[in-house]
């Protein structure tokens, strides 16, 4: 059997993953001016304290990149 015949009669499925052992979504804002990034938190309240704060500190910086980090999974049906 050759690799190729093996994987056309394998399906996978690619799903969001929300098992109990699955890595927590996290929050964290980047600033688009110069690039400094908040640090990644489950509590997006934490990263938006810090874009506040980073405005503060640095006026002209305005603009902010929300990244978010979600865990998946692959389902292999035979
Ligand atoms: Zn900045």
């Amino acid at each position: 059997m050759s690799a190729r015949s093996v994987i056309r009669h394998e399906t996978w499925t690619l799903t969001p993953d929300r098992e109990p052992d699955a890595e927590p979504v996290t929050y964290s804002m980047e600033c688009a001016v110069c690039e400094a990034s908040s640090a990644a938190s489950v509590d997006f309240a934490d990263p938006q304290g810090w874009a506040l704060g980073h405005s503060g500190r640095n006026p002209s910086h305005h603009t902010f990149r929300e990244i978010i980090m979600r865990p998946w999974r692959t389902w292999r049906h035979l």
